[in-house]
């Protein structure tokens, strides 16, 4: 056996990346997490050949200042949280400190950022992990990060990406739950060019929908609304004939945060019991805001799963939420409502 050695902090940043950034969508998914923990309410999202060979994301949020941009490559350097306590009272998407040192580390990095005080911005390259280069530059306020030549030092993990098509598609589903999560923020996606989607950033779900589903499909959706003294459940759930085959129409966020949950799932089809045929499933966008101490994020880096305190409870409030929704709409008869 050799002897024992704590690793480089590059190494650590390459290893880390491998469970981090899987593929471009993870890419995209870090950099609107950062732009919308900024609070951008503009942000533009370009591809080319579905990022492989460009992502590139700016906002108008708050900029990094630019003692601290050499920081925001350090591995666990995070502006979001400070002590344990701040971790079980997690407001921000972001809080491990870890994205953009593991995108800088598998590709070549440009980061440009100004915030509102300082007169000129600051220009930073990364590639593979290093710094290779730092300028004052003009720059709006805000931050722009492009990244060139995803994995171009990592080969297997290269080599394991899917087709152009598919990759673009999860990087389009991704961007499509941030724009129905934040419909109060005005989000663009090009891909070679081409405007993909965009939304009017009016803060107003039924018109993010719209951009993301169309207009006709979004006239078959009941608008949520319920509260109780723990949960507040926003959205829109589909009229029983807009049902589907498989599972995946049902979106869930908590506390704007896009999340997977079977739990939300099974609550939502239970509150369509008999509602719709056999083997047919609901559309539904579900907003989830909930104070953040009843819930744990901090489960998996991806952080797409999210532990319940209160399970039960919020399947019944979910439950009902759907059921008076459909309800306004004389959807449910009335009695089967209140059961
Ligand atoms: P985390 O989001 O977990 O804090 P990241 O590695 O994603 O970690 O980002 C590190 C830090 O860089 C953030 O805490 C934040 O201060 C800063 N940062 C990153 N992206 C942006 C952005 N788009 N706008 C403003 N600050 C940013
Ligand atoms: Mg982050």
């Amino acid at each position: 056996m050799a002897k024992i050695q704590v690793m480089s902090d590059l190494l650590a940043n390459k290893i880390a990346a491998g469970e981090v950034v899987e593929r471009p969508a993870s890419v995209v998914k870090e950099l609107l997490e950062n732009s919308l923990d900024a609070g951008a309410t503009e942000i533009l999202i370009e591809l080319q050949q579905a990022g492989l060979e460009m992502i590139r994301v700016a906002d108008n949020g708050s900029g990094i200042d630019s003692s601290d941009v050499p920081l925001a490559f350090e591995r666990h350097a995070t502006s979001k949280i400070l002590d344990d306590k701040d971790l079980f009272r997690i407001q921000t998407l972001g809080f491990r400190g870890e994205a953009l040192p593991s995108i800088a580390a598998v590709s070549r990095l440009q980061i440009k950022t100004r915030t509102s005080t300082e007169q000129a911005g600051t220009c930073l390259h990364v590639e593979a992990g290093r710094i290779t280069d730092s300028t004052v530059s003009a720059a709006k306020q805000g931050t722009e990060i492009s990244v060139q030549d995803l994995f171009f030092n990592t080969p297997a993990r290269l080599k394991y990406l899917k087709s152009m098509q598919t990759e673009l598609g999860h990087v389009v589903d991704f961007v499509e739950k941030m724009a129905l999560a934040r419909p109060e923020v005005a989000f663009r996606l090009y891909h070679n060019d081409r405007l993909l989607l965009q939304t009017p950033g009016d803060g107003v779900i039924l018109h993010a929908a719209a951009a993301v589903y169309g207009r006709e499909l979004v006239k078959q959706m009941a608008s949520v609304a319920w509260e109780n003294y723990d949960y507040r459940i926003t959205g829109l759930a589909g009229f029983p004939e807009l049902n589907r085959a498989n599972r995946n129409h049902c979106t869930f966020f908590v506390n704007g945060r896009y999340i997977k949950s079977y739990l939300l799932f099974q609550a939502v089809v239970n509150a369509y019991h008999t509602l719709l045929p056999i083997n047919r499933y609901p559309v539904c966008i579900l907003h989830i805001q909930l104070d953040p101490s009843l819930v744990d994020v901090n489960v998996h880096p991806t952080k797409l799963e999210v532990r319940f305190s209160e399970e039960k409870d919020l399947s019944i409030s979910v439950q009902q939420a759907i059921r008076s929704a459909l309800e306004q709409h004389s959807l449910v008869p009335k009695a089967v409502a209140k059961q």
